[in-house]
């Protein structure tokens, strides 16, 4: 019988529901009638099944965990059908299984092939001339051993030179799942389910891609917010790809310089082992790292000196623009947008308000002058312009670091350009990004900071190592201090001792629950471990942490509360 003959686990189906048509996923044969009505399916929609038994268990994983509905998790899974492109012909597969593999030698440091030990996770810290080169080495040994790999980047444009060296490496047997029109991406998604590839690279969506056989899922950059899904159902990659290892008997490693305070807590529970070069090689490998105390608008003499012989180099600053307006120049109020009390910025020659975008106007009396307090990526180039003896450029666009240029930019500017041979990093106000509020903003901020400056190459570099300058005020700061120890393990500990501290233990699921004047009330009596309540304009907004084991009884109370009408949104993991 072909399969397009008949409905069956993952058929997309048409079911008469009151006097309607609505669709439906088939997810099993009821072993017992369910009470009530059976209703006869009215139509299968489409011949391809959307997924397998695996990926619904995965599915039904992500729907517990996040507390969405399954319907939601199935939609999430792949991509909008085009359904023009279901009938178009399968090409078969163009691979030649046969052709050499890349060498895997590059793993031993790591563990070699106790990687790919099915059901366990990894964190593996790579040696920065080897973040390219452990994934490709890692995929080899995976399909060396007959099995497919998953490869996931936090975002595909610039492509990331690891899914680039990953899709050059394997060649026809790769594929990339990043982007592209619908019409692409449906292509691209019915391909890799057609058994044609043993290589998919993609950003987080293709942690459902529907590929058989698979033996590793590599996460690249794991602590990057890219890898967080922020709509419903809200997963992350991270805790997705582990859950799919475990149920398809795959191997997860997450490949970072500095890991997520999430996967360090893990692995000091013994969940997630740790694959790490020896600590004289990580030492050899690590960057030249001086602190100074920061001058005047980010600025210092060390770094202006620095400036003068550096041939390349980045600054990393946190704010872009020229400056704030900190005073309005008719009526000498403090300045604050008219529109809606924001701040007003100055930046690309002109003030707008940062929160709302209007043009910046004088809440006071209308005047459109101020007083500036200057800083910002604009201000620092201007004046690194008159220091430096090489071109200064803004990194407006992902424009890799490169000889014969000063880039200035912020931490969106770092990305993954691959090894890097640059004279001077500069971290120009880290105490401002340690200052910023959420919870993750520390372990980014750090990620941040070893990425850029792994790009300034081991102190033992030839013919000249290149140097890294953070400009602190604290530099006994755990964070300061793992960068200048190379080491994010210890800051990362301290943490997740401050999370648990505050009620929100790494790993233990978060929600933001709307609802009505009922709901802390209603939320208190499902026992979660940690409780935030707030009015708000549109009702009543909780912040809810919840101890693992106990968040099958929380979702079913949460369930009950949404019938109830007491609830009305839940968003797992918020950005705090
Ligand atoms: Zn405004
Ligand atoms: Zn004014």
């Amino acid at each position: 019988m072909r399969e397009e003959d008949d409905a069956g686990l993952g058929s997309l189906v048409s079911v008469p529901f009151h006097g309607r048509t609505v669709r439906g996923w088939v997810v099993g044969p009821a072993t017992e009638p369910p009470s009530g009505r059976l209703l006869p399916v009215r139509k299968i929609r489409s011949a391809v099944r959307f997924f397998d038994a695996g990926m619904l268990d995965l599915l039904r994983w992500v729907s517990e965990r996040y507390v969405a509905p399954l319907a939601t998790a199935i939609e999430r899974s792949h991509p909008p059908r085009v359904v023009g492109e279901e009938s178009a012909p399968v090409e078969p597969p163009a691979a030649n299984r046969s052709a050499p593999l890349p060498a895997s030698a590059a793993l031993a440091v790591y563990g070699g092939e106790r990687l790919l030990d099915p059901g366990t996770t990894t964190w593996l810290r790579p040696l920065p001339r080897d973040e390219v080169t452990a994934c490709v080495a890692g995929v080899a040994a995976c399909l060396g051993s007959g099995r497919r790999a998953l490869i996931l980047v936090p975002e595909a444009e610039p492509l990331p030179a690891t899914a680039a060296a990953v899709l050059e490496a394997f060649g026809p047997r790769a594929t990339g799942f990043l982007g592209g029109n619908p019409r692409e991406r449906y292509r691209a998604w019915l391909d890799i389910r057609s058994g044609r590839f043993d290589v998919v690279v993609g950003t987080r969506p293709a942690v459902f891609a529907p590929l058989a056989d698979l033996g590793l899922i590599w996460i690249s950059r794991e602590v990057h917010p890219g890898h967080r899904e922020d709509r419903a159902p809200y997963y992350h990659v991270r805790e997705v790809a582990m859950a799919r290892a475990g149920i398809e008997g795959a191997a997860c490693v997450l490949a970072s310089l500095s890991p997520s305070v999430e996967t360090v807590a893990a692995a000091g529970a013994g969940a997630v082992r740790v694959a790490r070069a020896p600590r004289g090689a990580e030492r050899d490998a690590a960057p030249l790292v001086e602190s100074v105390p920061p001058e005047a608008e980010d600025r210092s003499a060390r770094l202006g000196h620095l400036l003068k012989t550096a041939r390349s180099g980045v600054l990393l600053v946190s704010r872009t623009g020229y400056g704030v307006a900190r005073v309005c120049r008719s009526c000498s109020e403090p300045a604050a947008c008219a529109t809606c009390h924001g701040p007003i910025v100055a930046e690309r020659g002109r003030s707008f308000c940062r929160a709302c975008g209007a043009t910046g106007t004088c809440a006071n009396c209308g005047g459109h002058e101020f007083g500036l307090e200057r800083g910002g990526t604009e201000r620092v180039a201007e004046w690194a312009k008159r220091q430096a003896g090489v071109r200064v450029e803004l990194q407006d666009e992902a424009t890799a670091p490169s000889d014969g240029r000063i880039l200035v930019g912020t931490a969106a500017a770092v990305k993954d350009f691959g090894p890097r041979s640059v004279d001077l990093v500069a971290i120009l106000d880290p105490d401002r990004a340690l200052r910023r509020a959420g919870i993750h903003a520390g372990a980014q901020a750090l990620a941040t900071w070893m990425e850029a400056a792994a790009w300034a190459g081991p102190r033992t570099g030839v013919p000249r190592p290149g140097r890294v300058l953070v400009q602190t005020n604290r530099p006994g700061h755990p964070a300061i201090q793992s960068l200048v120890r190379w080491d994010p393990v210890p800051f990362l500990r301290s943490e997740a001792a401050r999370r648990t501290e505050a009620g929100f233990a790494p790993n233990h699921p978060v929600f933001r629950i709307e609802g009505s004047a009922e709901l802390p009330a209603a939320l208190r009596s499902a026992r979660p471990e940690t409780l935030l309540a707030t009015g708000a304009e549109s009702g009543t907004v909780c912040l809810v942490a919840v101890r693992p084991e106990a968040l099958d009884v929380f979702r079913q109370a949460v369930l009950r509360l949404v019938s109830a009408g007491v609830v009305e949104r839940v968003e797992a993991e918020p950005q705090l």
